[in-house]
């Protein structure tokens, strides 16, 4: 197979001094030229490291960058310290992750900031570049430029500009992607792949940045899809995951030019997907609990690629405090739903629970407790709920005191632990 070689794209060992760049203005990327010189004079390539932070989605999206920049001659390499460009790929799901990536970014202030290519470069990339836009050069002097999730075909443009000016590069806001990001034949590893098939959400629940920061959700093409499948196949990847914020929405655009009359739901998709031949397995995630259905438990019992896995993310056990991250469904149609999985498909299944979301009560927090206790998930992420600015939820009083989402969060990660013991 003919994937780049297998390269980390995270993993950052900082150290050294002093700053660089003053903010000076902002300048949009696409409007700089297009005539890439990665290589200097000395003809040696110019260097870029990726630093990835968050979910499978960015992951992804890294390999999406690293394969547009070693189109455009750019290097790979296996730390900072070796690199000419540093991309920060970022998340703005909970606070704890922002204050990561600033601190991170921060180590930047004691480095030596020059280059074998002359200054170092440093980017950010990802929702919180598309959360903070311009606001980010005032958390960082050291940023160079900001690039959001869907403008990811600019960052070639921001870095020249960024060589060429002192003015701090944006490339934010954009609706869609361009579909060739999705063709840029870099893999982290050589034998499994992510593929996306949408991107954004429509489902604003309360507490989340994602369609702020992602966009409201669009699906690629089957046909795209099936052809990224099988081009991976054909060099060697065997397993594949499909991404998206909500998977089970999926539905390809009608096209004039492929199909006129083709409507691909998710499950046809999956069907598509399972006869991609040399394909050995494929799972997907994210799913989202109301558009789970008995047809989707169905088809992963029988198609005979499709992992018998499933992420179904409850949130919350209490049904007021559902309505209020406006999730869409009860418990008890939740816990229905679990019934004809198990029913079905019989297989693993984990989740996602947030603990201390605004008005949590004592009794609202058993409800998740009881539903954890009788649900016994093979995995469950427990996150203590962070208020995200502009999100609905931002308006309600963040009043569970983090001492006690910290005692509802131990309470219910020791009870998962022996969960998973259980299952084992
Ligand atoms: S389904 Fe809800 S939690 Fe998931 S990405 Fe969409 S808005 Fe965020």
């Amino acid at each position: 197979m003919k994937t780049n070689k297998k390269k980390k794209l995270s993993g950052c060992k900082d150290k050294g001094s002093s700053g660089r760049k003053k903010l000076s203005g902002c300048k949009r990327a696409g409007k700089t030229s297009a005539n890439f010189s990665p290589r200097s004079a000395d003809m040696t390539p110019k260097t870029f490291f990726i630093k990835t932070f968050g979910c499978q989605m960015n992951v992804r999206d890294s390999e999406l960058i690293a394969g547009n920049l070693l189109s455009k001659g750019y290097k790979i390499v296996d730390s900072p310290e070796e690199a000419d460009v540093l991309l920060f790929n970022t998340c703005s799901v909970r606070q704890h992750a922002e204050d990561k990536t600033w601190s991170e970014i921060g180590r930047y202030k004691s480095r030596p900031r020059s280059t074998v290519h002359g200054p170092l470069i440093i980017g950010l990339v990802g929702c919180m570049a598309e959360y903070h836009k311009y606001g980010a050069f005032k958390k960082s002097e050291y940023i160079d430029f900001v690039c959001g999730p869907n403008n990811i075909a600019a960052i070639p443009f921001l870095i020249e500009a960024a060589k060429k000016t002192d003015n701090k590069g944006m490339a934010v806001g954009q609706r869609q992607r361009d579909e060739f990001i999705y063709n840029t034949n870099f893999q982290n590893t050589a034998d499994k792949s992510f593929i996306v098939i949408t991107e954004g959400c429509n489902n604003f629940c309360s507490y989340c940045v994602v369609p702020l920061v992602r966009g409201i959700e669009r699906s690629r093409h089957h046909e795209d899809i099936l052809k990224e499948i099988k081009d991976l196949v054909s060099k060697g990847i065997k397993e594949i995951t499909l991404l998206g914020q909500n998977v089970n929405s999926y539905i390809s655009p009608q096209s004039t030019v492929h199909s006129p009359q083709s409507k691909v739901t998710f499950i046809e998709l999956l069907k598509m997907v399972n006869e991609v031949e040399g394909l050995e397995s494929f799972t997907f995630m994210t799913s989202h609990p109301k558009d789970a259905s008995t047809e989707l438990f169905k088809a992963m019992a029988r198609l005979d690629k499709c992992a018998k896995y499933l992420h179904l993310p409850i949130q919350s056990g209490s049904d007021r405090i559902l309505k209020l991250m406006n999730r869409k469904y009860t418990a008890k149609e939740f816990l229905n739903n679990i019934d004809e999985y198990k029913k079905i498909v019989n297989a693993k299944l984990s989740t996602d629970i947030i603990v201390g979301f605004p008005t949590e009560s004592k009794k609202d927090f058993l409800a998740t407790k009881k539903l954890l206790e009788m649900v016994k998930f093979d995995n469950a992420y427990i996150f203590k709920y962070s208020v995200r600015a502009h999100t609905q939820a931002a308006t309600l009083k963040d009043d569970v005191s983090l001492k006690e989402k910290q005692r509802r969060h131990k309470i219910l990660l020791d009870l998962q632990r022996k969960n998973s013991k259980i299952k084992k």
